[in-house]
């Protein structure tokens, strides 16, 4: 068949496929594929990235299902891995790794130049940004994909839409990540615009100083160090605060923000907050602040799903060029079910460890770097179905049995998602666990995940059980 031809179907078949798969895939794995040929009702794809073949397994008949309707007959979809392909796509990303660089120290300049900084210390300490935290190397995922687009407006247009942006969620899942990248973000785009990032803690110390050294003088009025204090943080465009939740409680600090707020918000000027918890949790800060918090728009991170986890690995291990197996990758998605910045640790030890000592990248040899043993014992496939039982009232014979009521049906699928996302496991592994075919567990795995982005009370069921299961 014509390429062109071949490249027609494909460009259809995305347009379906971009509705129908999770954006995840979809960005990740579907959209770098190459169109190859289309013989014998088979479609085949090359790509150049080697999780890809595994990944979209899982999503063949999807993907089939979208051909098909595009040729009008049954066709069924392959992906190859391509060496060349790959290659050609580290190139191309160095390439882009150099030109945007060259892009970024331009900007710096023509930053310089334009406003009456000394030099590029002083603004480097003036925006307090590391420049590893930038969207383009922020995985979206959907635990993170209302937070990233609405992080992505307010760089965009800084002070319009969403303000304040309030961003919440738990430890290790790329708050300070996302609010950093909006500061590179606005300073590339913006460069005119002053940026301040600061955490909550700084701020914190920074007013005790201020306070503090006002009254050595004794002058009562005209504090010299609380007006350099206001200035600092009233006379900026952009605000980025971090880890807000650290001033709950500290009245003079509550104070102090909530009159910073006011000043920047009225002046139309961008405000964004971290916290680990929403405003309505802060128990001990007056409403006025709280208010202030919710007037603009919230926005939480969750735990990354499994492929997401995957996804992030398979970036950092592009982006540094470690050479990780798939199995690898699945391995430590698994293990480290809660924190990216865990799951990004165990990365960077083990490809220290496994570089400096030369050794290839095994998951036995990564299971001996992690201490493996220590970790498993907090996390099986058994003490999950025994807790899921527990929870549900029904007995852990009834959820390995073929016990088909709803409500073991249920709790039984619960437990089956538990377990491939929070441990290491693989399908056919767990498949024994629960006296079942991998096929089976791997659809109810799809299924749970799928169920859980329209029922509430499934996420918060699972929520509730993630928890037991860590506790
Ligand atoms: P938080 O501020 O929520 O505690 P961080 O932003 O410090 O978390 O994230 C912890 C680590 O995990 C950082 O190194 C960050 O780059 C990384 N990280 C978190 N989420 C992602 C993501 N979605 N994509 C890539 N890296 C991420
Ligand atoms: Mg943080």
């Amino acid at each position: 068949m014509e390429d062109e031809l071949i490249k027609k179907i494909w460009d259809d078949t995305l347009v379906i496929l971009k509705d129908t798969l999770l954006s995840t895939t979809y960005e990740t794995w579907v959209v770098p594929l190459v169109a190859h040929s289309f013989e014998d009702n088979c479609f085949c794809t090359l790509t150049g990235q080697n999780l890809a073949v595994a990944i979209l397994q899982k999503n063949n008949k999807e993907i089939s299902k979208a051909l098909s309707k595009v040729c009008g007959k049954d066709v069924y979809f392959k992906v190859v891995y391509d060496e060349q392909l790959h290659q050609q796509l580290e190139k191309e990303k160095q390439k882009n790794k150099k030109e945007e660089q060259k892009e970024f120290i331009k900007n710096l300049e023509n930053r310089i130049t334009a406003s009456r900084y000394d030099g590029l210390k002083q603004m480097r300490s003036d925006c307090n940004l590391n420049l590893k935290y930038k969207f383009d190397n922020f995985v979206v995922g959907a635990n993170n994909k209302f937070a990233h687009a609405v992080a992505l407006a307010v760089a965009k247009d800084p002070g319009k839409q969403y303000n304040p942006l309030f961003i919440y969620g738990g430890s290790g899942l790329g708050k300070t990540h996302l609010l950093q990248a909006i500061g590179h973000d606005i300073l590339f785009h913006k460069p005119k615009l002053k940026v301040k990032y600061v955490k909550a803690e700084e701020f914190i110390n920074d007013l005790v100083n201020a306070l503090a050294r006002g009254m050595d003088k004794a002058s009562g009025k005209n504090n010299k160090k609380m007006n350099e204090f206001r200035d600092k943080y009233r006379t900026v465009d952009v605000l980025l605060v971090d880890d807000i939740q650290l001033i709950e409680g500290k009245v003079r600090t509550e104070e102090e923000m909530f009159n910073t707020f006011e000043t920047l918000h009225n002046a139309g000027k961008q405000i964004v907050f971290t916290s680990d918890r929403a405003p309505d949790k802060f128990e001990n800060s007056p409403d006025r602040l709280k208010t202030r918090f919710q007037m603009g728009l919230l926005a939480d991170i969750q735990v990354p799903d499994i492929e997401t986890r995957m996804a992030i690995l398979t970036k950092l291990a592009s982006d540094n060029s470690v050479n990780m197996p798939v199995d690898v990758i699945e391995f430590l998605a698994g293990v480290y079910n809660k924190n990216v910045r865990e799951l990004e640790g165990a990365f960077n030890t083990i490809s220290a460890y496994t570089s400096i000592n030369e050794l290839p990248v095994t998951v036995e040899i990564v299971k001996k770097i992690i201490n493996y043993s220590e970790k498993r014992k907090t996390v099986t496939v058994e003490g999950i179905i025994d807790i899921v039982a527990g929870y549900y009232n029904i007995s852990v014979d009834d959820i390995k049995s073929t016990n088909r009521m709803a409500k073991t049906a249920n709790a039984r699928q619960i437990a089956i998602y538990l377990a491939k996302e929070m441990t290491g496991e693989s399908y056919p592994y767990i498949g024994e666990c629960f006296n079942r075919k991998h096929t089976t567990i791997m659809y109810s795995h799809e299924k749970v995940k799928s169920d859980m982005v329209h029922d509430r009370n499934l996420s918060l069921d699972i929520k509730e059980l993630t928890d037991k299961i860590n506790m």
